[in-house]
């Protein structure tokens, strides 16, 4: 668990995620290791803020000199109010999970991270059954689709994925039957409350891979009910590096150490 400040008590520092809650990311242990294994001595804090606060808390920390900020649930939509330069990719996903406090500008490096996290996968077909219609979903899906995939949208709420699927691309369905996907892939918080999601896994092909987003000590239902068919999983931590690595390299200009960062991860 991390130390977490409230906004108005920020300490000084260069960077920072927010959150809420934000005492469970990973991100401040994984970019204090890329600073370390490169000798830079920038300091990276979580930084609790609740809905509604979030311009008012990146001007605070603008003021107190911090250069880059990561954001994360709820805030990625709320975010894109504050920077005045919005890069094309968050608008049109209205997401945004990287900021630079000096330029105002922001941008989601969510996208981008997860098509890199895909490459080394081999993922057997670009045949997707996302599940979920949320924020990384918007991103995601957005990237799958650009990339020429197949998508196939499948949400607890169906109308919010036959928005989606209109505003973004892919086709919505109605039963997350994942027969000839590649990939399925969790976008939803269903695990953090336990719950399993309803897929048909007796028709999923023996190669296909289960991806979710979230991580946790453990794997999660969905991870679990996938390798007990047999299937490859991968869990939120790959897409967490890569993610921050982008960032890192945006606000930096430098290459990131990327096995570093992975490997902070556990
Ligand atoms: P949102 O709140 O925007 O969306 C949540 C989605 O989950 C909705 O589609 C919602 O369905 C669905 N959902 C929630 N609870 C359940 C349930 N019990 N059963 C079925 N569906 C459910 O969240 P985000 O898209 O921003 O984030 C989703 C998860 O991905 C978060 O846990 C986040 O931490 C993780 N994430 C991880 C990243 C990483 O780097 N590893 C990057 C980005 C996100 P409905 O529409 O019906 O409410």
């Amino acid at each position: 668990m991390n130390r977490v400040f409230e906004w108005q008590d920020a300490p000084e520092a260069e960077f920072a995620v927010i959150g809420d809650p934000v005492s469970h990311s990973l991100s401040p242990k994984m970019h204090l290791a890329a600073y370390a294994s490169l000798g830079l001595p920038f300091r990276y804090v979580a930084i609790q803020v609740a809905p509604g606060d979030v311009r008012a808390s990146l001007e605070l920390l603008k003021k107190r000199g911090y250069w880059g900020v990561n954001v994360t649930v709820p805030h990625k939509e709320e975010a894109l109010g504050w920077p005045t330069e919005v890069e094309p990719l968050a608008l049109h996903v209205r997401a945004a999970n990287t900021l630079d406090l000096r330029s105002g500008a922001c941008i989601n490096t969510d996208a981008p991270g997860f098509m890199e996290t895909l490459a080394p996968l081999k993922v057997p077909r670009k045949d997707a059954l996302v599940l979920g219609a949320g924020g990384s979903a918007r991103a995601l899906v957005y990237a799958l689709v650009e990339a020429g995939w197949q998508v196939r949208i499948f949400n607890r709420t169906h109308e919010k994925a036959e928005a989606m699927a209109e505003e973004i691309g892919g086709r919505a369905v109605s039963v997350a039957a994942p027969e000839n996907a590649g990939l399925i892939l969790n976008t939803t918080s269903a695990s953090l409350s336990g719950s399993d999601l309803p897929i048909a896994w007796a028709e999923t092909a023996p190669d296909a891979i289960a991806y979710d987003l979230m991580y946790a000590k453990e794997p999660t239902p969905f991870l679990r009910t996938a390798a007990a068919h047999g299937l490859r999983t991968v869990d939120g931590r790959p897409l967490l590096a890569a993610q921050g690595a982008l960032s890192f390299e945006w606000w930096l200009s430098r290459p990131a150490p990327r096995q570093v960062m992975l490997e902070a991860l556990g």
